[in-house]
């Protein structure tokens, strides 16, 4: 796996990158909820090992953020906290495992795993529209399995696109939702990053999925 390690205290940092690459796994790590969030939603990552108590913040914003952004990738939270409404707390926002510090190695690897078969099994990272296929894990798109290459903008306007399809969705909807900023009416760019999608996903259908609606914003249309 590839697995993300966020983790401000260097000694705790050292032992789980050490003992996930002991493993087999490949391993990057972070330091702060910024870098980290930054990573999570940049990066193809299989699973998310997360700190609660970071310097500028705490897991649970990253988790949550992430969430809102769709990266689906599993959290796992390492943490010193043990009180029950911290680990409750930790599930509402979107993590998917808790494990209380000191640690023992062989159950952080055996949780991983068992995340992973969860996972897999559930098949709900992969989301479908007609010919089109998105990969929410690992962030892929194909199209009549051709791989389309996206960047994360278009990525993330795709996802939301199909989460919500045959709905009319407006500019401000997308302004809010997918890039977390209020909308202006001065800047062109999310017509822009439309007319991106639009452009790739053509070059591997005849079919038309983003539909303009005069004066209203758009439809993705799937059957
Ligand atoms: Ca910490």
């Amino acid at each position: 796996m590839n697995i993300l390690v966020v983790e401000d205290d260097p000694s705790v940092r050292t032992l789980v990158k050490a003992v996930l690459e002991h493993n087999g796994n490949t391993v990057s790590t972070e330091d702060t909820v910024a870098s980290g969030e930054k990573a999570a939603v940049e990066g193809n990552f299989d699973m998310i090992i997360l700190d609660l108590g970071l310097p500028d913040g705490d897991g649970y914003e990253l988790c949550k953020n992430i969430r809102d952004k769709n990266v689906i990738t599993p959290v796992l939270i390492l943490s010193g906290e043990q009180e029950a409404d911290v680990k409750v707390k930790c599930l509402r926002v979107g993590a998917d495992d808790y494990l209380t510090k000191p640690f023992n190695t062989e159950e952080l690897i055996a949780r991983l795993e068992a995340i992973q078969r969860r996972t897999e099994a559930s098949g709900d990272q992969v989301l479908s529209c007609g010919e089109l296929k998105v990969d929410l894990l690992k962030r892929e798109f194909m199209i009549n399995s051709e791989k389309v290459q996206l960047t994360n903008n278009e990525f993330n306007l795709l996802v939301y696109f199909i989460k919500h399809k045959n709905k009319i969705i407006t500019q401000e909807e997308l302004a809010e939702k997918v890039w977390d900023i209020h909308f202006d009416t001065q800047t062109n760019y999310i017509n822009v990053y439309i007319s991106y999608l639009r452009k790739k996903i053509r070059e591997h259908t005849e079919v038309d999925y983003i539909e303009t609606i005069r004066k209203k914003g758009f439809t993705f249309r799937c059957e």
